[in-house]
């Protein structure tokens, strides 16, 4: 089984990490309706150590 890297885009607004889905359709923050994001393309290991 092999993992790939979730890709997530930066708001560049209120910073906050935005899903890939939500770009899919319409590039566009879900928390702050910001349209500027950016490719985050650190490996994303530490969001929830749940
Ligand atoms: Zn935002």
């Amino acid at each position: 089984m092999r993992i790939l890297p979730k890709m997530y885009y930066l708001c560049f607004e209120c910073g906050k990490k935005v899903d890939d889905e939500y770009t899919t359709t319409k590039v566009r923050c879900p928390y702050c309706g910001g349209k500027i994001l950016y490719k985050d393309r650190r490996t994303v290991n530490k969001i929830k150590a749940r």
